[in-house]
């Protein structure tokens, strides 16, 4: 038997408790882990609360994230005892995830914990990091560099915001962070912002096609009328790496920035992503993410209390990353 968060539907409603869970439940898989830490995502909120119709089919254990050590392997690559992390593959919605005592999974979903992470620390990061890191990845390889001009993050003090702001500090960029919370400056430049604007500031598109260059690169976790604001403000070959749709998933906007300024929007989904990239991804964010600055976003919770954070995060208010420790 093992502890675990279950969502069970009850009269059209989904209701969460703390469940023993026989091991023989567990979804077919060719890895066990002894699962020591998960995450809440934006995502979480969604299923935590039955939204979102990600969840088709109940009992179910919802934590789309999760990182531990290996119980029971018949794959290749791992052994008892090892190391990893798991974000994605749909685990946590069409399958059982990450908040209970145990997982089962296959193999070749799994990352091995890079050195200089640990369990919490990678939660910490978890799938709106490792989507940060995506993104910073994705800008670079279409030539953005710190000397082509500022970045902007939206979205910039929640999880994958607070994550790529960390990064491309790190790596010398002019960053600019977009927040609706001005509480969140002081973290937000202890993250390493250069500069601060307000998400009213870019939530209403100016109706020109083209307005002035500002960004050589955007982060954008917001969607909606706060990227239809920023495309037209991209500069000459600058990109967009679309993440998110915090603030709406309708874009009404024009393609002259695509025609005259050859501006990129570059979609970026953590959740299949191949797992070469995942790997590139996690080692860079070992080495690159500045740990200490990783600490100051972290708010713990339990199996017992990360449902009570769902209805926050859904509303924009959580700082950081909530990491849940088994
Ligand atoms: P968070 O809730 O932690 O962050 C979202 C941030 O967006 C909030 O903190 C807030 O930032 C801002 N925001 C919220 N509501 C609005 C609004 N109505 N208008 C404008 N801004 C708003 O979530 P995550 O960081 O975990 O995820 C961010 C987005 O990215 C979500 O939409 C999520 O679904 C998506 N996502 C996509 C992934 C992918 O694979 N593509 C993977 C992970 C996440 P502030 O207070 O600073 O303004």
């Amino acid at each position: 038997m093992f502890k675990a968060l279950m969502l069970e539907e009850k009269d059209g409603r989904v209701e969460s408790s703390i469940q023993q869970v026989d091991e023989a439940k567990l979804p077919e898989g060719d890895v066990t882990v002894a699962v020591s830490h998960s995450t809440l995502n934006y995502k979480d909120g969604l299923i935590l609360l039955g939204q979102g119709r990600l969840v088709r089919q109940y009992p179910h254990i919802p934590g789309v994230d999760f990182a531990g050590t290996v119980l029971d392997s018949a794959h290749k690559d791992w052994k008892p005892g090892d190391a990893v992390i798991l974000t994605g593959w749909r685990v946590g919605e069409a399958r059982w995830g990450g908040y209970a005592e145990k997982a089962r999974v296959k193999g070749d979903w799994l990352v091995k914990m890079p050195s200089g992470l640990d369990a919490r620390r990678a939660m910490a990061i978890g799938t709106a990091g490792f989507t940060a890191m995506l993104a910073v990845m994705a800008l670079e390889d279409h030539g953005v560099t710190p000397a082509k001009g500022p970045v902007l993050v939206t979205g910039a003090a929640g999880g994958l915001g607070s994550v790529a702001t960390a990064i491309l500090a790190k790596r010398g960029y002019k960053t600019v962070c977009s927040t609706g919370r001005a509480e969140t400056h002081a973290y937000l430049k202890a993250l390493g912002a250069s500069e601060i604007i307000t998400r009213e500031s870019i939530a209403k598109p100016s109706g020109k096609p083209l307005d002035s260059e500002a960004w050589a690169g955007v982060i954008d976790s917001v969607g909606g009328t706060t990227l239809a604001t920023v495309l037209p403000q991209v500069m000459y070959h600058g990109s967009v790496a679309s993440c998110g749709l915090a603030g709406g998933a309708k874009l009404e906007t024009t393609v002259v920035p695509f025609l005259l300024r050859g501006v990129n929007i570059l979609g970026i989904d953590s959740v299949m992503c191949p797992i070469e990239r995942r790997r590139t991804a996690w080692s860079r964010l070992a080495m690159e993410l500045p740990v200490d600055k990783l600490d100051s976003t972290i708010q713990t919770a339990t199996l017992e209390t990360v449902a009570s954070f769902a209805p926050e995060i859904l509303a924009g208010k959580v700082r950081g990353r909530v990491v849940v420790e088994i």
